[in-house]
């Protein structure tokens, strides 16, 4: 039976660091979150979100704005919070409704204050490897790594997946810690062979419980970005994790694995946005 990597433990510690810090802080970090129109999932990431706002000390805004919103009112508001100081972080809820362009609304955030760190400026950054955020979750799950012992360096990885969100930034961050890392997606020829050969599995496709344990190298660390609803309409991942725990050595649940680390390492962007605006 693998190791079950305890992302709400370890989620908990990296807001305890965010609040132990705000906690010093005169001026505290504060963080917009704004929504257009209804999506019931995205409603409740932005209370959850508003939420660890609230337990680690920051100020936080929600902007709820109807489905009908034009570009240019949601451009309109960007652009005060670009230059509000109350305001370091800038978080546009994905996805925005089909009228809304999302390539352009992620342009108009200011870099500095891209705590998504979807800009490409900070996709650029990410790059070359000198960054100031990195995406939330690509971030949790190095971090999920990092407080479970997995050594990157020199390991074979795999992420399955290569959306800007995840696989893309995700394939990067295992690169800069010397990972060998090879991206798979939808073309990908022999899919149970590419993620055989991993070492370091990380899987975000979109797909209930598609990787099964002929996917898995016996004693693999797999990691589980998917977020699903199953036959019953119970959340799961895109791993099958009653069948893949006992072939990995250590394997994150859904939930309760990188989901909450999404919104802690957005509590440390935000953190990290607030000091290099010079907050103290
Ligand atoms: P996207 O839909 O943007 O990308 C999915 C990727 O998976 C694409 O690259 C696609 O390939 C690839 N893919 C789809 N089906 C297959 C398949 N059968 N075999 C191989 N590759 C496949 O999804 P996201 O990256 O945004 O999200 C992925 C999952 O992670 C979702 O379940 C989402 O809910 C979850 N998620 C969870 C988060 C968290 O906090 N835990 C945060 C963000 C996402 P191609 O490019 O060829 O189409």
């Amino acid at each position: 039976m693998a190791v079950i990597i305890d992302g709400k433990a370890i989620s908990a510690k990296v807001r305890e660091e965010v609040r132990k810090e705000t906690e010093k802080m005169t001026v505290k970090p504060g963080l917009a979150v704004v929504i257009v129109g209804e999506d019931p999932a995205s409603k409740v990431y932005v209370r959850n979100k508003a939420k660890a706002c609230g337990e680690v000390g920051f100020y936080s805004e929600v902007h709820e704005l109807p489905e009908n919103t034009s570009s240019e009112e949601l451009l309109t508001l960007v652009d005060k919070l670009n230059s509000d100081d109350k305001i370091d972080g800038i978080l546009v809820q994905l996805p925005l409704p089909k009228h809304l362009d999302e390539k352009t609304v992620i342009n108009a955030i200011s870099p500095d204050k891209d705590v998504d760190a979807f800009h490409p400026v900070n996709v650029g950054k990410i790059m070359i490897g000198d960054y100031d955020f990195l995406p939330c979750t690509p971030a949790g799950v190095m971090r999920l790594l990092e407080e479970t012992g997995i050594q990157v360096a020199g390991k074979n990885c795999v992420v399955v997946g290569r959306s800007n969100i995840v696989g893309k930034p995700q394939a990067m961050l295992l690169l800069q810690k010397n990972g060998t890392v090879t991206v798979c997606h939808s073309k990908t020829k022999d899919l149970v062979e590419e993620c055989r050969r991993a070492d370091i599995l990380v899987v975000a496709i979109g797909k209930a419980k598609l990787i099964g344990a002929d996917y898995i190298k016996p004693g693999a660390t797999v990691i589980d970005v998917g977020m699903n609803r199953d036959e019953n309409g119970k959340l799961c991942g895109d791993v099958d994790f009653e069948s893949v725990k006992d072939a990995a050595g250590a394997i994150t649940p859904v939930p309760g694995g990188v989901g909450p680390m999404t919104i802690a390492m957005l509590m440390k962007n935000t953190l990290r946005a607030a000091q290099k605006a010079g907050k103290k």
